[in-house]
């Protein structure tokens, strides 16, 4: 683990966001709010290691299809920096269900459903940094 600084979050742009062309309109949003870009990369898992990135959630009736959906296609992760980041950046990309997302969220005008919620953002400062550290190296960051 690199720091516990509590000011990083982690974000991924999810397959369908990038198929949709969303990257640039999501990372001006990002921008607009106040994150800071500290590591960037467009990279495309493998099964595998979506699998890993959403260990938790092994035992969920949705882990097929999440991790399937998730290594479909490229992706965008990046280390974003502000303030609070965690609780800002999921106020920011609204609830999992876009059903149930805030207007003006990123999840409100990207996503598709609830596995195509276009954005993936940390739920903890520990998890940003272990999501960091899947992705990216210390020479990575800036
Ligand atoms: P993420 O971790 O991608 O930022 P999240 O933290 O809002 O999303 P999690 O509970 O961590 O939601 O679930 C991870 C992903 O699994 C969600 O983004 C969603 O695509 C999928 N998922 C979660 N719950 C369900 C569900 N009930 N049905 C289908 N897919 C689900
Ligand atoms: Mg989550």
């Amino acid at each position: 683990m690199h720091y516990m600084s509590g000011n990083q979050t982690f974000t991924m742009i999810k397959p369908i966001a990038v198929k949709n062309n969303k990257i640039g309109p999501i990372l001006k949003m990002i921008n607009e709010a106040g994150f800071r870009i500290k590591a960037m990369k467009f990279t495309h898992l493998t099964k595998q290691q979506a699998c890993e990135f959403y260990a938790v959630h092994t035992d969920k009736y949705f882990f097929e299809d999440l991790t399937s959906f998730m290594s479909s296609g490229p992706i965008v992760a990046a280390i974003l920096e502000k303030e609070n980041a965690v609780a800002d950046y999921r106020k920011l990309i609204g609830a999992t269900d876009p059903a149930k997302a805030e207007e003006g969220t990123i999840r409100k005008l990207y996503a598709e459903s609830m596995s195509h919620n276009a954005v993936h953002g940390s739920d903890s400062d520990e998890n940003a940094c272990i999501e960091g550290d899947f992705f990216f190296s210390k020479m990575e960051r800036f």
